[in-house]
């Protein structure tokens, strides 16, 4: 199956791609630094400071197979 890159839209085989959905380890990598340095709006639950917001639930992204 090919998948397209999120990261660069190359496409890339996705069986035995241990970085799927990405192409390659570059790319991957390049997505967990975007993780890292906030790029990407991660959801945090600030429930020491207001409690009446709904907890998060796990794995609510929309990564699909
Ligand atoms: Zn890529």
């Amino acid at each position: 199956m090919i998948l397209k890159c999120p990261r660069c839209g190359k496409e890339a085989e996705s069986i035995g791609n241990p970085y799927r959905p990405f192409c390659g380890e570059r790319c991957k990598m390049l997505d967990l630094g975007n993780w890292i340095t906030g790029a990407y709006r991660i959801p945090t639950t600030s429930t020491d400071e207001d409690e009446d917001g709904e907890p998060a639930p796990p794995g609510k992204d929309s990564e699909k197979e």
